[in-house]
């Protein structure tokens, strides 16, 4: 096991009628910011329960954020939290809006212009505090430092992490994700099983705990995520949902273990150039990642073959092979397509990935081994045609 230093100082807040004690994180007389996106929060009655508790408080609104939030939307909230004094951010969504709310905290701070925390990894000193309710279960935004913003100007999406930035409080109330469309509990479903694949599917690092952990997170996923499908209405399977997501990307399976996310760093080309939804770009990139990389990846892939799904016949090469498949299988037994042209993007596109990606990147490759350049990226990419 690898060295590592560990600290998650997100308090959780889970299950029914949490969203009623937020004001026992909050000051009464902290100016706070309200984010939220496009207004689901206003038909399922979580703005209300917001409300309800906060009564009293001084708040001050901003809607509006999007779906893979954008940096030019999350520049007039800067102006607005200056404008206003904020001293807090709530932010009430997905991992959106979360993402949005650490872009915008420590954009107020930042000197230069903020877009350079995300292009030049200009270093985050010092970031407004933020506490969020959750309302799908995806990303762990809610319980981690990192976040994603995209540039619609230069159709660029990147991401950034800092230590400012962890939630100090979040609220997870499986009830607010009863109103979710099948559509957003697939996503969650797959982008969790992808954040595990990153830290858990590289090469072995003696830490069985780690692994264990990963694998119980993958197994809940595949369990529990049809019974939502089965019936939309059951609290513990939302419910189980909901902590695996989160336990996803906490951080707590990826101390001291080799971390991957060339999957992710592909797929959010694919969003910001063809705006598909974050989770189904993981779909599509994920089984070409296994094959192009089943030699290196060899002996995690045929662990996650015997332990997840039970294959132990055939030779390696076949073990591997029925892996890839069983993943596919999952991902569109759950409404999610893994082939670029079940999204209208047309091969000449995999070389225009390829290419933006070996510019970001210069010499260092993707992956856990940096080893991914511009020709991999076009190989994994011809495994979705
Ligand atoms: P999202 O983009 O936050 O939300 C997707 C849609 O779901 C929105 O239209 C939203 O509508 C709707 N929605 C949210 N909660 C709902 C509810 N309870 N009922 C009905 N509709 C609801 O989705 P997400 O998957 O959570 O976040 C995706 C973003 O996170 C991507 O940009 C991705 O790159 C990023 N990401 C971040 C991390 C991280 O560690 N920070 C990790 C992976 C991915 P409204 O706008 O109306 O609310
Ligand atoms: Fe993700």
């Amino acid at each position: 096991m690898n060295n590592f230093q560990f600290k998650n100082p997100t308090k959780i807040l889970f299950g029914k009628g949490q969203i009623a004690n937020i004001n026992q994180e909050l000051h009464p007389n902290q100016k706070i910011l309200l984010l939220y996106g496009g207004g689901s929060i206003k038909k399922n009655g979580v703005y209300d329960q917001v409300m309800q508790a906060l009564k009293g408080y001084n708040i001050t609104e901003f809607s509006g954020i999007e779906a893979n939030p954008r940096y030019e939307t999350c520049l007039k909230a800067i102006n607005l939290v200056k404008k206003e004094s904020i001293e807090f951010i709530l932010a009430v969504g997905g991992g959106s809006v979360i993402d949005a709310a650490k872009f915008i905290a420590a954009g107020v701070y930042i000197e230069t212009d903020p877009w350079m925390i995300l292009s030049d990894r200009a270093k985050v000193k010092q970031a407004l505090p933020i506490g969020t309710v959750l309302t799908l279960p995806a990303t762990a935004s809610e319980m981690n430092g990192n976040a994603v913003i995209t540039r619609d100007a230069t159709k660029e999406k990147l991401a950034f992490g800092s230590p400012h930035v962890y939630p100090q409080f979040s609220v997870l109330d499986p009830e607010t994700t009863l109103s979710l469309p099948a559509r957003q509990i697939a996503n969650g479903v797959v982008d969790a099983f992808s954040h595990v694949i990153e830290q858990y599917l590289t090469y072995p690092a003696d830490a069985p705990l780690q692994d264990r952990m990963a694998e119980g997170i993958l197994l809940t996923l595949i369990e529990e995520g049809p019974k939502t499908y089965a019936d939309p209405k059951d609290y513990t399977s939302r419910a189980n949902i909901m902590w695996a997501c989160t336990m996803a990307l906490n951080g707590v399976i990826g101390v001291g273990v080799p971390q991957d996310w060339a999957t992710h760093r592909i797929g959010h080309e694919l969003t910001a150039l063809f705006e598909i939804d974050h989770a189904r770009t993981l779909a599509i990139v994920m089984p070409g990642i296994f094959q192009h990389k089943s030699e290196q990846k060899k002996h995690k892939l045929l662990q996650y073959a015997s332990r997840i799904w039970n294959i132990t016949e055939g030779s390696e090469e076949e073990i591997i092979h029925q892996a890839v498949d069983k993943t596919i299988a999952f991902f569109e037994s759950l409404g999610i397509k893994t082939k670029l042209k079940d999204y209208d993007v047309n091969p000449e596109a995999i070389n225009e990935i390829a290419e933006r990606l070996a510019k970001r990147n210069g010499e260092i490759g993707l992956g856990e081994h940096q080893d991914i350049h511009q020709q991999d990226v076009v190989k994994i990419l011809e495994y979705a045609l």
